[in-house]
């Protein structure tokens, strides 16, 4: 599970993928739990974009006669990915708060915005005291 890790600990597990060349599983868990550090900076949204666009593209580069994806596309993946990890590791032991309140699948776990406040539009089970 790696929302709810720091940037620092995404940052390490970027880098980590490297080890693990093809990996779509980790690069989409790695996509998915960094997209919320995107609203962080500019800076981080776009590496963030870049990434998750990089991985489309390796995702879809498989190929059936080489029955493989493209080295090529991989190494364009680890270079956002690096470049990603650099600006996550500079904010440090940062986490962005998710919401705890209860919804129909369990934990809520969106995003909070910066007041703290839930955006889910799925609404939360315990929504009968949400009477502001
Ligand atoms: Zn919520």
């Amino acid at each position: 599970m790696l929302k709810g890790k720091s940037a620092v600990e995404l940052a390490d597990a970027l880098e980590t993928m490297e080890s693990f060349p093809h990996n779509t599983g980790g690069l989409s868990m790695l996509d998915e739990a960094t997209l919320a550090f995107g609203g962080k900076s500019a800076e981080i949204g776009e590496a963030q974009r870049t990434f998750s666009q990089a991985r489309h593209a390796h995702k879809s580069s498989y190929s059936s006669a080489s029955g493989g994806y493209s080295d090529d596309q991989w190494h364009q993946v680890m270079q956002a990915a690096h470049r990603l990890a650099a600006l996550l590791r500079a904010l440090g032991d940062v986490r962005i708060a998710r919401c705890s309140r209860p919804a129909s699948w369990g934990e809520c776990g969106l995003p909070l915005d910066e007041d703290g406040q839930c955006r889910s539009s799925l609404g939360h089970a315990d929504s009968s005291i949400d009477t502001r």
